[in-house]
């Protein structure tokens, strides 16, 4: 079967040189075993002789995985594993505990704060070895579900094109504003804007030219928004703003501060010598809209009358407010 482009590498090789264990021992002969043992393997490593230094080396250095000796003067590696499980920066590293054979018993105890598993000493190589690559292929799998997951969570928010909120966004944000309007009695307003013409652009120039046009049109807009109001993509040469909090009135100036930015810009592509432009349709919350829909529909109405008007206008619903 064809492999999807798109799809998300679950099955990265294993790769020893690609990890850094550090190892925490007070004891050094102790500390040049183990780390003998994972070296000869191609782990990167490094050391601590004691549970403080342990933690500070932490500021400087990203281990993948702890191998902690339980019994340490001054602070002890359960000390050490608490903290590090406390630590949301931290508390993702494995940690596996170093005992001695009669330490079993604070086990219970390692394994209550954290750990993931233990090694006795005196060690052997191929156990530490095995529980070493087994921790790190857990983590592995852990970081690549991870990233799998956020890569996904874009996908389902951002227009690909553009960069910007995708409609399906755009249409949550617009939900979330109208509950908050008729629940706190507060305002919003919402901006459709289209592209002028837009055909003609990829008539003269060709699609590609006409995608980056849409690119800087979205960069500029959402550029001249201010952080709390949202942006989208609603589809082809069409975006949309939500405006929390701004009257009919607002967004109407606010609209028209979007067109003359729009119509100011030079795009620096090749060939390129045509002036860009928009027409946008303003419309504001009123408390007996049953649902964001009959605002987008007002906005949709009042863009219509800007492109009938002659395009490059901002146009109000209703319109006795209209600048
Ligand atoms: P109007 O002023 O009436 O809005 O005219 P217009 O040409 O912009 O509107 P029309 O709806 O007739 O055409 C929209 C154009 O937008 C045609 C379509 O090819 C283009 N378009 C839509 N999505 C994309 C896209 O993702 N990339 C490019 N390059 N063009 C797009
Ligand atoms: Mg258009
Ligand atoms: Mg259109």
């Amino acid at each position: 079967m064809k492999k999807n482009p798109l799809s998300i590498n679950e099955n990265r090789p294993f790769e020893a040189e690609s990890f850094l264990i550090l190892v925490v021992d007070d004891v050094t002969k102790n500390l040049q075993l183990v780390m003998e043992i994972l070296e000869q393997i191609g782990y990167e490593t490094t050391f601590a002789t004691s549970g403080t230094k342990a933690l500070e080396r932490l500021k400087t250095v990203k281990p993948d995985l702890i191998l902690l000796d339980l019994m340490m003067p001054d602070m002890g590696g359960l000390e050490v594993c608490e903290i590090l499980k406390a630590d949301p920066q931290y508390q993702k590293i494995p940690v596996i505990f170093l005992t001695a054979s009669n330490e079993q018993e604070s086990l219970i105890d390692a394994f209550a704060k954290g750990a993931v598993d233990y090694v006795t000493k005196p060690f052997h190589s191929a156990e530490l070895l095995a529980r070493v690559r087994t921790h790190l292929e857990l983590k592995q799998a852990r970081d690549a579900l991870h990233e799998a997951y956020e890569a996904l969570e874009r996908l389902v928010v951002v227009d690909p094109l553009t960069g910007v909120s995708n409609r399906r966004a755009i249409d949550a944000f617009a939900q979330e504003e109208y509950d908050r309007a008729q629940r706190y009695k507060t305002h919003f307003s919402v901006l459709m804007i289209d592209l002028d013409h837009f055909k003609n652009v990829n008539d003269l120039y060709g699609h590609y030219i006409g995608d980056e046009c849409l690119k800087i049109v979205a960069e500029k807009l959402n550029n001249s928004l201010r952080t709390v109001d949202q942006f989208g993509r609603f589809g082809g040469e069409e975006f949309v703003a939500i405006l929390p909090e701004t009257s009919l009135t607002e967004a109407i100036k606010v609209a028209e501060r979007l067109r003359i930015a729009v119509n100011q810009l030079v795009p620096d592509l090749k060939d390129f010598s045509s002036s860009l432009s928009v027409s946008i349709g303003v419309s504001g919350f009123q408390e007996k809209d049953q649902s964001p829909m009959d605002i987008f529909k007002r906005a949709d109405k009042a863009l219509y009358e800007a492109k009938e008007m002659g395009r490059n206008l901002v146009r109000a619903n209703p319109s006795e407010v209209s600048a």
